[in-house]
């Protein structure tokens, strides 16, 4: 049988010790995947001279799915965020960041299920790079929403919730004040919801989304957002169920999908191994589902699951004292 090849992106800061923990985890669960490695951001940028070399783009564009840990993007110096030249160039649309309780995590919720499909290509970060001081006291940025962009990620969220048999989609915007821009995602988003009558839908202002799923979070199921509102709210599902350790995102385009963490390469606990690795092992098992890989998939869980029910091999952010490693370990023991 040909292995499977998936280009790995181990990324900056924590991000090559937490993408070798979910590499090491895959392989001890008989993935028997070929890894094709490939550089970005500040170690790619100290090797080539640049952010996001053209071989990097040629190996992501090759296998069609990639695993990529958190990327640095310096701040100021012109450079453009290296993660969104990636879902601009492969036209990763729609951006999937599911939130799961597990038991033994220590968060103040339970039985948390929520999945934010944020519109990856469009809004206030598509004009991001575009954004322009016009005198030394102020400047102005783009926010682009378009009808195809905006039908296509409203389909995405919507077929998704059929094909998961999720009962629920809230369609997060604030058409209140910005009109024409979330006024048409909201328009669109809403003609879509008409094609799906056996789905519940539901329109929420983003700044009451915040409260109420501080408050009430049971009564979300699936949010569709555009891009900012998107990036924001799945911060803050991911402290619902234990903090960003725990948060995996799928980039979802037509031909490539990039499988990674929602959080950053967290420079102030970099090289000390102690970073949580599920944020990227949860996104390999995105991965293995997008493969339709389901018992490597399932297999994993179930040890991530047993793993944080023990309490007793678990990461700092989750209240325990052990390394990357020995939690990986652990992992392992238990699949
Ligand atoms: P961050 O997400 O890296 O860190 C925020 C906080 O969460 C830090 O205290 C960090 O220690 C903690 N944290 C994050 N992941 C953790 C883990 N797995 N285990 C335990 N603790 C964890 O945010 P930041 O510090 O604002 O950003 C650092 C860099 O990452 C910036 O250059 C930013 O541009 C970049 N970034 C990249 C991505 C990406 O590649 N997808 C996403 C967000 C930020």
């Amino acid at each position: 049988m040909t292995q499977r090849s998936i280009t790995v992106l181990p990324g900056d800061g924590i991000g090559p010790s937490i993408v070798a923990a979910a590499i090491k985890i895959l392989d001890a669960a008989g993935c028997q995947f070929q890894y094709d490695y490939a550089d970005a951001g500040l170690s790619a940028l100290e090797k080539y001279g640049e952010l996001l070399p053209q071989t990097t783009l040629d190996l992501i564009a090759k296998n069609k799915v990639a695993l990529k840990g958190p990327l640095t993007t310096p701040i100021g110096g012109g450079f453009t965020s290296i993660n969104v030249t990636l879902r601009k160039h492969f036209n990763l649309y729609a951006n999937l960041r599911p939130v799961v309780s597990f038991a033994g995590t220590q968060s103040r919720f339970e039985n948390i299920d929520i999945i934010t499909i944020r519109e990856n290509t469009e809004g206030m970060y598509s004009g991001a790079g575009q954004t322009r001081a016009l005198d030394n006291s102020s400047a102005e940025a783009m926010s682009i929403i378009t009808h195809e962009g905006a039908e296509r990620i409203s389909e995405f969220a919507y077929q998704l919730a059929v094909k998961e048999g999720r009962k629920k989609v809230t369609i997060v915007h604030k058409a209140n004040i910005l009109k024409s821009t979330s006024g048409l995602f909201l328009e669109v988003a809403r003609e879509v919801a008409l094609r799906y009558p056996q789905i519940e839908t539901n329109e929420m202002i983003v700044d009451a989304v915040c409260m109420n799923l501080v408050m009430y979070p049971e009564r979300f199921d699936i949010i569709v957002t555009t891009n900012l509102f998107g990036d924001i709210i799945s911060d803050l599902c991911a402290g619902l169920i234990g903090g960003l350790g725990m948060a995996p995102g799928a980039n979802i385009g037509k031909e490539v999908a990039i499988f990674e963490a929602v959080h950053g390469s967290a420079p102030d606990i970099a090289g000390q191994n102690i970073a949580n690795p599920c944020s990227v092992i949860l996104a390999a098992i995105q991965l293995l589902e997008h493969l339709n890989m389901q018992d490597q998939a399932e297999l994993i869980r179930a040890a991530i699951k047993k793993t944080l029910a023990q309490g007793k091999t678990i990461t700092q952010d989750l209240s325990g004292s052990a390394s990357t490693t020995e939690f990986t370990d652990a992992i392992i023991a238990n699949l």
